[in-house]
Protein backbone atom coordinates (compact mmCIF):
# COMPACT_ATOMS: atom_id res chain seq x y z
CA UNK A 1 0.00 0.00 0.00
CA UNK A 2 1.24 3.18 -0.84
CA UNK A 3 0.36 6.91 -0.62
CA UNK A 4 -0.23 8.21 -3.97
CA UNK A 5 2.73 10.48 -6.35
CA UNK A 6 0.90 12.84 -7.03
CA UNK A 7 0.07 14.29 -3.79
CA UNK A 8 -3.72 13.96 -3.31
CA UNK A 9 -3.06 11.91 -0.34
CA UNK A 10 -5.61 9.07 -1.69
CA UNK A 11 -4.29 5.34 -0.93
CA UNK A 12 -3.63 2.71 -3.56
CA UNK A 13 -2.84 -0.81 -4.18
CA UNK A 14 -0.41 -1.80 -6.95
CA UNK A 15 -1.33 -4.76 -9.30
CA UNK A 16 1.17 -7.13 -6.32
CA UNK A 17 -1.23 -5.94 -3.51
CA UNK A 18 -4.63 -7.43 -2.54
CA UNK A 19 -7.57 -5.98 -0.28
CA UNK A 20 -8.98 -8.18 2.71
CA UNK A 21 -12.66 -6.86 3.33
CA UNK A 22 -13.92 -8.63 6.09
CA UNK A 23 -13.76 -12.39 5.27
CA UNK A 24 -13.29 -11.78 1.32
CA UNK A 25 -9.49 -11.41 0.05
CA UNK A 26 -9.86 -9.30 -3.22
CA UNK A 27 -6.84 -9.39 -5.94
CA UNK A 28 -5.97 -8.09 -9.58
CA UNK A 29 -5.44 -10.72 -12.24
CA UNK A 30 -4.43 -9.32 -15.24
CA UNK A 31 -6.03 -10.32 -18.42
CA UNK A 32 -3.16 -9.15 -20.61
CA UNK A 33 -1.79 -5.63 -21.59
CA UNK A 34 -2.19 -3.87 -24.84
CA UNK A 35 -1.61 -0.82 -26.38
CA UNK A 36 -4.41 1.80 -28.24
CA UNK A 37 -4.49 4.96 -29.26
CA UNK A 38 -4.64 7.42 -26.81
CA UNK A 39 -7.55 9.29 -28.29
CA UNK A 40 -9.91 6.23 -27.75
CA UNK A 41 -9.27 6.17 -23.77
CA UNK A 42 -10.17 10.09 -23.28
CA UNK A 43 -12.29 10.93 -25.92
CA UNK A 44 -13.01 14.84 -25.82
CA UNK A 45 -9.95 15.33 -23.76
CA UNK A 46 -6.73 17.00 -25.28
CA UNK A 47 -3.65 14.98 -25.64
CA UNK A 48 -1.72 17.87 -23.78
CA UNK A 49 -3.74 17.32 -20.58
CA UNK A 50 -3.94 12.86 -21.35
CA UNK A 51 -0.34 12.64 -21.77
CA UNK A 52 0.64 13.51 -18.20
CA UNK A 53 -0.95 10.69 -17.03
CA UNK A 54 -0.62 8.06 -19.94
CA UNK A 55 2.51 8.57 -22.34
CA UNK A 56 2.36 7.67 -25.80
CA UNK A 57 4.17 5.87 -27.80
CA UNK A 58 5.48 6.71 -31.40
CA UNK A 59 2.56 5.49 -32.87
CA UNK A 60 -0.16 7.59 -30.55
CA UNK A 61 -0.43 4.59 -28.25
CA UNK A 62 -0.96 4.03 -24.76
CA UNK A 63 -0.78 1.20 -22.47
CA UNK A 64 -3.43 -0.41 -21.31
CA UNK A 65 -4.23 -3.04 -18.56
CA UNK A 66 -7.11 -5.43 -18.04
CA UNK A 67 -7.94 -5.72 -14.60
CA UNK A 68 -10.04 -9.05 -13.84
CA UNK A 69 -11.02 -9.19 -10.39
CA UNK A 70 -10.40 -12.51 -8.59
CA UNK A 71 -12.75 -12.46 -4.99
CA UNK A 72 -12.36 -15.14 -2.91
CA UNK A 73 -14.98 -15.30 -0.27
CA UNK A 74 -13.88 -18.18 1.76
CA UNK A 75 -16.44 -20.85 0.00
CA UNK A 76 -16.79 -19.61 -3.65
CA UNK A 77 -13.89 -18.00 -6.14
CA UNK A 78 -15.76 -15.07 -8.39
CA UNK A 79 -13.87 -13.67 -11.23
CA UNK A 80 -14.89 -10.30 -12.13
CA UNK A 81 -14.24 -9.29 -16.17
CA UNK A 82 -11.99 -11.89 -18.22
CA UNK A 83 -9.69 -9.73 -20.52
CA UNK A 84 -8.80 -10.00 -23.89
CA UNK A 85 -8.90 -13.74 -24.14
CA UNK A 86 -6.86 -16.05 -26.89
CA UNK A 87 -8.78 -14.90 -30.28
CA UNK A 88 -7.86 -12.26 -31.52
CA UNK A 89 -6.19 -12.48 -34.74
CA UNK A 90 -2.73 -11.72 -35.39
CA UNK A 91 -3.36 -8.67 -37.17
CA UNK A 92 -4.86 -7.05 -34.04
CA UNK A 93 -2.02 -8.64 -31.81
CA UNK A 94 0.62 -6.41 -33.86
CA UNK A 95 -1.73 -3.60 -34.56
CA UNK A 96 -1.94 -3.08 -30.24
CA UNK A 97 1.27 -4.80 -29.29
CA UNK A 98 0.25 -7.87 -28.18
CA UNK A 99 2.11 -10.44 -27.17
CA UNK A 100 0.86 -12.97 -24.48
CA UNK A 101 -0.82 -15.65 -25.69
CA UNK A 102 -3.02 -16.91 -22.94
CA UNK A 103 -2.96 -13.84 -20.13
CA UNK A 104 -5.85 -14.88 -17.64
CA UNK A 105 -5.35 -18.28 -17.03
CA UNK A 106 -1.13 -17.68 -17.24
CA UNK A 107 -1.59 -15.42 -14.33
CA UNK A 108 -4.47 -17.30 -12.49
CA UNK A 109 -1.99 -20.36 -12.38
CA UNK A 110 0.49 -18.19 -11.17
CA UNK A 111 -2.23 -17.62 -7.90
CA UNK A 112 -2.54 -21.54 -8.03
CA UNK A 113 -5.93 -21.00 -9.22
CA UNK A 114 -7.32 -23.81 -12.93
CA UNK A 115 -10.08 -22.62 -14.62
CA UNK A 116 -12.26 -25.75 -13.02
CA UNK A 117 -11.83 -23.91 -9.41
CA UNK A 118 -13.90 -20.62 -10.72
CA UNK A 119 -17.22 -20.83 -9.35
CA UNK A 120 -18.59 -17.07 -10.88
CA UNK A 121 -18.19 -15.07 -13.71
CA UNK A 122 -19.62 -11.36 -13.33
CA UNK A 123 -19.21 -9.33 -17.14
CA UNK A 124 -19.36 -5.89 -16.36
CA UNK A 125 -19.78 -5.78 -20.39
CA UNK A 126 -19.49 -8.00 -23.54
CA UNK A 127 -16.84 -6.05 -25.05
CA UNK A 128 -13.46 -8.19 -25.89
CA UNK A 129 -11.46 -6.43 -23.41
CA UNK A 130 -13.73 -7.40 -21.00
CA UNK A 131 -15.66 -10.26 -21.89
CA UNK A 132 -12.91 -12.49 -24.69
CA UNK A 133 -11.45 -14.50 -21.86
CA UNK A 134 -14.64 -16.18 -21.28
CA UNK A 135 -14.55 -18.69 -23.80
CA UNK A 136 -11.89 -20.15 -25.74
CA UNK A 137 -11.12 -23.00 -28.55
CA UNK A 138 -10.85 -26.41 -26.85
CA UNK A 139 -8.15 -28.93 -28.33
CA UNK A 140 -10.94 -29.50 -30.98
CA UNK A 141 -11.28 -26.57 -32.11
CA UNK A 142 -15.04 -26.16 -30.80
CA UNK A 143 -15.60 -22.41 -28.88
CA UNK A 144 -16.25 -23.51 -24.96
CA UNK A 145 -16.63 -21.93 -22.24
CA UNK A 146 -13.24 -20.89 -20.01
CA UNK A 147 -14.39 -21.80 -17.32
CA UNK A 148 -16.36 -25.36 -16.94
CA UNK A 149 -17.90 -24.91 -13.70
CA UNK A 150 -18.64 -21.14 -13.46
CA UNK A 151 -22.13 -19.18 -13.84
CA UNK A 152 -21.74 -16.00 -15.89
CA UNK A 153 -23.79 -13.39 -15.27
CA UNK A 154 -24.35 -10.73 -17.81
CA UNK A 155 -27.10 -7.35 -17.75
CA UNK A 156 -29.95 -8.72 -19.63
CA UNK A 157 -29.67 -5.27 -21.85
CA UNK A 158 -26.58 -6.24 -22.73
CA UNK A 159 -26.72 -9.45 -23.67
CA UNK A 160 -29.59 -8.38 -25.63
CA UNK A 161 -27.63 -5.56 -27.43
CA UNK A 162 -24.45 -7.48 -27.84
CA UNK A 163 -26.43 -10.28 -30.03
CA UNK A 164 -28.78 -8.31 -31.95
CA UNK A 165 -26.23 -7.71 -35.00
CA UNK A 166 -27.02 -3.37 -34.71
CA UNK A 167 -25.17 -1.98 -37.54
CA UNK A 168 -24.42 1.22 -35.56
CA UNK A 169 -22.16 -1.29 -33.59
CA UNK A 170 -20.62 -3.08 -35.73
CA UNK A 171 -17.18 -3.88 -34.29
CA UNK A 172 -18.49 -3.72 -31.01
CA UNK A 173 -18.79 -7.10 -30.31
CA UNK A 174 -17.86 -10.28 -31.03
CA UNK A 175 -20.29 -13.18 -30.22
CA UNK A 176 -17.11 -15.75 -30.35
CA UNK A 177 -16.41 -14.06 -27.06
CA UNK A 178 -20.19 -14.76 -25.15
CA UNK A 179 -22.55 -16.71 -27.15
CA UNK A 180 -21.01 -20.28 -26.47
CA UNK A 181 -21.82 -19.85 -22.74
CA UNK A 182 -25.68 -19.76 -23.91
CA UNK A 183 -25.23 -23.56 -25.18
CA UNK A 184 -23.35 -24.09 -22.38
CA UNK A 185 -26.80 -23.52 -20.20
CA UNK A 186 -23.99 -21.33 -17.57
CA UNK A 187 -25.49 -17.90 -18.48
CA UNK A 188 -27.42 -15.96 -16.18
CA UNK A 189 -29.27 -12.79 -16.74
CA UNK A 190 -29.99 -10.12 -14.79
CA UNK A 191 -32.20 -6.93 -14.53
CA UNK A 192 -31.16 -3.43 -13.34
CA UNK A 193 -29.87 -4.11 -9.38
CA UNK A 194 -29.25 -7.85 -8.20
CA UNK A 195 -27.84 -9.35 -5.77
CA UNK A 196 -25.33 -12.38 -7.00
CA UNK A 197 -23.95 -13.67 -3.63
CA UNK A 198 -24.37 -12.22 0.25
CA UNK A 199 -21.96 -9.33 0.28
CA UNK A 200 -22.05 -8.88 -4.05
CA UNK A 201 -24.44 -6.60 -5.97
CA UNK A 202 -24.84 -5.33 -9.63
CA UNK A 203 -26.12 -2.62 -10.67
CA UNK A 204 -26.49 -1.72 -14.35
CA UNK A 205 -24.97 1.61 -15.15
CA UNK A 206 -25.79 2.03 -19.28
CA UNK A 207 -23.28 5.06 -20.57
CA UNK A 208 -20.17 3.09 -21.61
CA UNK A 209 -22.38 0.27 -23.42
CA UNK A 210 -26.37 -0.16 -23.07
CA UNK A 211 -26.26 -2.90 -20.37
CA UNK A 212 -22.87 -1.69 -18.90
CA UNK A 213 -22.69 -3.29 -14.99
CA UNK A 214 -20.80 -2.05 -11.60
CA UNK A 215 -19.93 -4.58 -8.79
CA UNK A 216 -20.23 -3.82 -5.56
CA UNK A 217 -18.54 -5.43 -2.96
CA UNK A 218 -19.48 -5.32 0.97
CA UNK A 219 -18.16 -6.64 3.84
CA UNK A 220 -18.50 -5.33 7.63
CA UNK A 221 -19.05 -1.80 6.67
CA UNK A 222 -16.08 -2.10 4.54
CA UNK A 223 -17.04 -2.09 0.25
CA UNK A 224 -15.09 -1.88 -2.85
CA UNK A 225 -16.80 -1.19 -6.43
CA UNK A 226 -15.28 -2.51 -9.83
CA UNK A 227 -16.27 0.75 -11.64
CA UNK A 228 -15.75 -1.21 -15.23
CA UNK A 229 -15.29 1.22 -17.93
CA UNK A 230 -17.68 4.07 -15.95
CA UNK A 231 -14.09 5.27 -13.93
CA UNK A 232 -11.76 2.77 -15.90
CA UNK A 233 -8.19 4.65 -14.23
CA UNK A 234 -7.47 7.13 -11.55
CA UNK A 235 -7.04 9.75 -14.26
CA UNK A 236 -10.37 9.36 -15.30
CA UNK A 237 -12.21 10.19 -11.90
CA UNK A 238 -12.55 14.18 -13.61
CA UNK A 239 -16.37 14.48 -14.78
CA UNK A 240 -15.62 14.89 -18.31
CA UNK A 241 -12.66 12.39 -18.77
CA UNK A 242 -14.54 10.07 -20.55
CA UNK A 243 -14.24 7.29 -23.53
CA UNK A 244 -14.57 7.89 -26.95
CA UNK A 245 -16.44 4.66 -27.18
CA UNK A 246 -19.28 5.28 -24.63
CA UNK A 247 -22.27 4.70 -26.21
CA UNK A 248 -24.23 7.66 -24.27
CA UNK A 249 -21.54 10.09 -22.71
CA UNK A 250 -23.69 11.82 -20.33
CA UNK A 251 -24.73 8.78 -19.05
CA UNK A 252 -21.42 7.67 -17.91
CA UNK A 253 -20.70 11.55 -16.46
CA UNK A 254 -23.89 11.02 -14.70
CA UNK A 255 -23.38 7.39 -13.44
CA UNK A 256 -19.59 8.50 -12.32
CA UNK A 257 -20.83 11.50 -10.48
CA UNK A 258 -23.23 9.23 -8.63
CA UNK A 259 -20.40 6.71 -8.10
CA UNK A 260 -17.90 8.72 -6.75
CA UNK A 261 -20.52 10.56 -4.26
CA UNK A 262 -21.66 6.75 -2.93
CA UNK A 263 -18.31 5.86 -2.91
CA UNK A 264 -16.41 9.07 -0.76
CA UNK A 265 -19.87 8.92 1.60
CA UNK A 266 -19.42 5.29 2.75
CA UNK A 267 -14.96 5.44 2.45
CA UNK A 268 -15.32 2.75 -0.26
CA UNK A 269 -11.89 1.04 -2.03
CA UNK A 270 -12.42 2.01 -6.07
CA UNK A 271 -10.94 -0.82 -8.25
CA UNK A 272 -9.86 0.40 -11.60
CA UNK A 273 -10.31 -2.16 -14.78
CA UNK A 274 -7.69 -0.56 -16.94
CA UNK A 275 -5.64 1.24 -15.07
CA UNK A 276 -1.88 -0.40 -15.43
CA UNK A 277 -0.51 1.18 -12.52
CA UNK A 278 -3.37 1.22 -9.56
CA UNK A 279 -5.96 -1.45 -9.41
CA UNK A 280 -7.71 0.27 -6.46
CA UNK A 281 -7.65 3.16 -4.50
CA UNK A 282 -9.26 4.90 -1.31
CA UNK A 283 -9.20 8.72 -0.37
CA UNK A 284 -8.62 10.00 2.61
ZN1 LIG B 1 -12.79 -1.58 -21.48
Amino acid sequence: MSSNPQADNSTTLGQNESLTLGSFVIRPVSGGQYRIDGGTLFGVVPRLLWERHFPPDKNNRILQETNCILIETGQKRILVDTGYGTKLTPRFCQHHDITQTDPLITNLDKKDIRPEQIDLVILSHLHFDHAGGSTCYDENQQLVATFPNAEYVVQRQEWETAMADLPELKGAYDKKDFEPLARTGQLRLVDGDQQILPGIHVRKTGGHSQGHQVIYIEQENEGAVFAGDICATKAHRSVAWCMSYDTNMLQTRREKMKLLNEIRHHNWWLLFDHDPVFWAMKEP
